[in-house]
């Protein structure tokens, strides 16, 4: 058996203990540290980046777009770009980011994936972190059979946003997806506000972004039990409002992503970094909610249990990161961008 040693991250805080582990599965948790540890430090479960477009890492950035000229569909920049890259180049882009992903800790992601079927293909062959794919018709227009085959491959559909499609025809969409048990999640009011009313009644299993959502969006977005993923780094490169703390303050459930690759690396570790001071500079002092929206939230929007505890008999799930004597929620937070976890253990993977 091999074992780590240091301050374990729990729902209720962080305890002093030790995880024994062997083949892939934790066979022991327990208080003090144990001898001959093979990492000491903070022990987390693994993140989850609840959104991303990593294939846009090809396309360059120009500086002086702005957000519709860069991704709006269907002749945004990097549409025009995606069209030109091809198969092989998109697949070495996702193997690339997904290494990169679980090297920092991140054990699944959400990615937002163009290009239907084949789209999903591509994605799906990566190693690393692992993918829960949402696909997107080759136009925005309902197609059952396309539809029906991107269901088939695809873990859910996530259309780009409200304004992009016919809404009877979304309509149709979501019920297609619904029918089939996977996930439908959305843009919602990134640039402007769109209709609240009108998304919901889609039954989005999440929502993204929300930069210009109102008190009362926030509110009925918590009540109705729909989790709202946001890019606070993607949003200030556009010049969007991330309103963290009013969605603090409504109740909603939050989890962070790093959308865009060509504009954010996806990297948890410097997105919570960005979440933390933004929060802070909201009025937010203690940060411990940023570890739960990486840590148990992300989890919710790839349907797994948020409730991570480290017991006997799991598969391992953890990593272990520098400490520095302090609160660890601060050491997690605010000072490990920039750093690799000294260790991440997913099943038998090791890095
Ligand atoms: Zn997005």
């Amino acid at each position: 058996m091999e074992y780590v040693s240091g301050q374990i991250w729990t729902p209720h805080g962080f305890q002093e203990g030790h995880i024994g582990f062997k083949d892939g599965v934790i066979e022991e948790v327990g208080r003090g540290r144990a001898k001959g540890n093979i990492a000491e430090g903070i022990i987390l479960p693994t993140l989850i980046n609840a959104h991303t477009h990593i294939i846009d890492y090809v396309v360059p950035v120009d500086m002086g777009m702005s957000l519709a000229e860069v991704v709006a569909p269907p002749h945004g920049l990097k549409y025009r770009k995606l069209a030109q890259t091809s198969p092989l180049k998109q697949r070495k882009t996702a193997s690339y980011l997904s290494e990169y992903m679980l090297r920092k800790g991140i054990s699944s992601f959400s990615d937002f994936r163009e290009g239907s079927v084949e789209g999903v293909g591509i994605l799906s062959s990566a190693k690393g972190a692992r993918p829960f794919i949402m696909g997107k018709t080759r136009e925005p227009r309902f197609d059952r059979d396309e539809v029906h085959e991107l269901l088939n491959v695809a873990d859910g559909i996530g259309p780009s946003s409200l304004s992009d499609w016919d809404y009877e025809e979304l309509r149709e969409l979501s019920k297609m997806v619904h029918s089939r048990g996977k996930t439908f999640a959305m843009h919602c009011s990134e640039r402007v506000r769109e209709d609240l009313d009108k998304v919901l009644d889609l039954k989005p299993d999440y929502l993204i972004h929300m930069c210009r959502a109102t008190d009362e969006d926030l509110e009925v977005c918590a009540q109705e039990g729909v989790p709202i993923v946001v890019c606070p780094r993607s949003n200030m490169f556009f010049g969007l409002p991330t309103p963290l703390s009013r969605m603090i303050e409504a109740g909603v459930v939050i989890s962070l992503g790093t959308d865009n690759a060509m504009i954010s690396l996806p990297d948890m570790f410097v997105e919570m970094e960005f979440a933390g001071r933004l929060l802070r500079s909201q009025g937010i002092k203690r940060l411990d909610c940023v570890i739960s929206m990486s840590v148990c939230n992300g989890r919710k929007i790839i349907n797994e249990s948020p409730l991570i505890e480290f017991d006997p008999g799991m598969p391992c799930d953890f990593m272990v990161i520098q400490g520095h004597d302090g609160d660890p929620v601060t050491d997690v937070v605010l000072r490990t961008a920039g750093l690799d976890p000294l260790m991440v253990c997913v099943g038998r993977e090791r890095r």
